[in-house]
């Protein structure tokens, strides 16, 4: 497909670049990675916000970056703290890399974020969209940006209307976002594109506040609604997580090992998948589930992880044998394990299901026993 972008008169590529610069200079949020242009907070924001809204994202990223504020206090931290800062945020395999990143920006480019692309593709977790996001808005270097949000302003402002999912769709709205780019201020004009399709030409938008719709095709056709053409499969599995409060004289019992579906990079309690799913069992997990001493209950809440629609539930195991369980894990060589006291659950197990299953567990602390014979 011949790129669009061959087509555009280049006075109206600056009239367009001009007025999506004055909106934004007008209409931009007031939002804390915007306060200076430092690289290393740039790209821990971009980080933050590929699978999370802003609203849920600030106060995490501030907190984060009070205590990381540069990337070597990132490097030296423990992978548990950080993935206790990065608590809330969930995805931690992001947390993961931004801690090596980290480490990688202060052994090879002295404590900073790179500016040549090659090398910042070279850090664990940076595509082509963050490292064209960081590289322009901290240095001012001549990358677009192409997101859902870009892709769908560029889509309808240019009338493209084959599949967005389609290899050759995106690699025009690429063509099409580079030329586009304002080459004076890439990172503004990359920012406007963002903040234009996350304030205004979102999904249902509000053409009547846009700064470019004189001059947009897919209004004047009246398609601005049904562009960009989604084929978008609803691929949501339900799964059932059961996870086990294990309690011993040393207290409550952690893991950690790579080898299981979720959680793969933190302590959490352990867990059995229920219901009907793809995924292997694990066998120790389903043996304590099978084995003496469980007591299971009907409280339920709903939770997602990735496509996976959650309903989350617990049981307990009390007074077991610690000497008994620590021989089982001992023999993981990937498991890790620690007992921890109950009320540090929340900070341990750095997760929001762990703030649910404390909730269910309260709640059925409260509710009154059922008379004997009554069951
Ligand atoms: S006029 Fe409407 S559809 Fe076109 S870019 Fe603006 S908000 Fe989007």
């Amino acid at each position: 497909m011949e790129s669009t972008a061959d087509k555009i008169d280049p006075k109206l590529l600056l009239k367009l670049r001009e007025s999506l610069l004055s909106w934004f200079h007008k209409n931009k949020r007031d939002l804390p990675f915007r306060a200076n242009k430092n690289a290393y907070r740039i790209w821990v924001s971009e980080i933050m916000l590929q699978q999370t809204r802003v609203a849920a994202m600030l106060p995490i990223y501030e907190t984060f970056l009070k205590r990381f504020p540069e990337p070597k206090a990132l490097q030296e931290a423990s992978e548990d703290e950080v993935m206790k800062y990065w608590k809330g945020l969930g995805y931690y395999s992001r947390a993961r890399n931004l801690k090596k990143g980290a480490s990688l920006l202060v052994e090879k480019h002295s404590g900073l974020f790179p500016e040549n692309y090659e090398e910042a593709l070279a850090i664990p977790g940076v595509g082509n969209y963050t490292a064209s996001a960081v590289l322009s808005i901290a240095y001012g270097k001549h990358y677009a940006v192409l997101d859902g949000n870009v892709k769908r302003v560029l889509s309808r402002l240019f009338l493209i209307e084959s599949d967005p999912a389609l290899n050759s769709t995106n690699q025009l709205l690429g063509n099409l976002a580079q030329e586009f780019l304002s080459p004076i201020s890439p990172g503004d004009h990359n920012e406007a594109m963002m903040e234009l399709g996350a304030l205004v030409c979102v999904p249902i938008p509000n053409c009547s506040s846009c700064p470019l719709s004189i001059h947009c095709k897919a209004r004047a056709a009246g398609k601005e609604k049904e562009i960009p053409t989604s084929k978008i499969v609803d691929n949501w599995m339900d799964l059932d997580l059961n996870f086990l409060f294990l309690k011993s004289s040393k207290g409550l019992l952690l893991v950690k090992y790579p080898g299981r579906r979720f959680f793969k990079t933190i302590y959490s309690l352990p867990f059995r998948l229920e219901g009907k799913h793809p995924y292997e069992k694990d066998v120790w997990v389903e043996e304590l589930f099978e084995g003496p001493g469980l007591e299971r209950n009907s409280l339920k809440t709903k939770h997602s992880i990735t496509n996976h629609k959650i309903q989350l539930k617990f049981s307990d195991i009390n007074d077991t044998n610690a000497a008994k369980i620590e021989t089982i894990l001992k023999k993981k060589p990937d498991l890790e394990f620690k007992w921890i006291d109950e009320p540090e659950l929340r900070e341990e197990f750095p997760s929001s299901i762990s703030g649910k299953l404390i909730k269910l567990k309260s709640k059925m602390n409260q509710q009154p026993d059922l008379p004997v014979g009554k069951l």
